[in-house]
């Protein structure tokens, strides 16, 4: 994304970001509350219309208005804080429901991915029980399983632990650790400034509206160049 700005009435979160993520890439967002880490991802899923600039997603223009939005975000998984999944429906039912509903996949063949992706995310035993037995790690694992079976081309993921109880954290990151390994695009923000070291290829310090830092997380958290990041990572530390 080149020039992104976004307002809202006078209050203006984005003010020109630019951000690349390359195939394969995870990206971690950081900034301090109210910094712009979801209107950014956001953005970037076409769930707000951007006030100026451009988001390029697989060669195409995304923000240009005669693009479907539906379908652009048809290639992209989201994945929030509250996993928002069905209570009445099975964890089975939850990853498959886009694929037979938006993605015209067949029941069986449905069943078929749900129960590979359950399995990919070490809840295969647990495909026939609702949301509502699982933990809350457990839950937002379902919740990764279902943003990631239908292939999408990049991976957003907002706060997904800052729901969690602390002994339920590490799980879901180890999971995305295993998704990074494994070659899946992401962009996701987090406070756990652990794993961003470990596993983020690129860190990016959003600061009044812009990206004000931003390089490898040796760089960005291990050595920062700029005050306004130094003083960021010195109160979340
Ligand atoms: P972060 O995720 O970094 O905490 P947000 O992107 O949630 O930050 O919010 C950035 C700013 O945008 C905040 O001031 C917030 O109040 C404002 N904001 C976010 N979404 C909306 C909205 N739908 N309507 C009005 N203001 C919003
Ligand atoms: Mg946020």
């Amino acid at each position: 994304m080149a020039g992104v700005r976004k307002a809202f009435g006078a209050n203006v979160v984005l003010s020109g970001v630019d951000l690349t993520v390359d195939r394969g890439e995870c990206v971690v967002l950081i900034g301090a509350s109210g910094s712009g880490k979801s209107t950014l991802l956001r953005c970037a899923n076409l769930l707000e219309t951007v006030d100026d600039g451009v988001i390029t997603f697989e060669g195409e223009d995304i923000t240009d208005p005669r693009v479907n939005g539906d379908e652009v975000r048809s290639r992209m998984g989201l994945v929030f804080q509250s996993y928002n999944l069905f209570p009445h429906l099975s964890v089975l039912g939850n990853v498959t429901l886009a694929l037979r509903k938006v993605h015209g996949v067949s029941s069986a063949e449905a069943d078929q991915r749900g129960l590979a992706m359950l399995d990919r995310v070490g809840l295969a035993e647990k495909s026939k029980a609702r949301p509502d037995d699982l933990s809350g790690g457990q839950q937002q694992r379902v919740a990764i399983a279902r943003a990631l079976v239908a292939n999408p081309r990049l991976m957003l993921l907002d706060e997904v632990t800052s729901a969690l109880d602390p002994e339920l954290v590490g799980e879901v990151l180890d999971l995305l650790s295993d998704l990074k390994s494994e070659g899946v695009t992401m962009v996701l923000n987090t406070h756990e400034m652990g794993f961003a070291r470990d596993v983020a290829d690129t860190v990016c310090f959003l600061h009044d509206g812009v990206v004000h830092e931003t390089g490898t997380p040796a760089q960005v958290i291990g050595d920062p160049q700029q005050e306004r990041t130094r003083a960021f990572l010195s109160r979340i530390r």
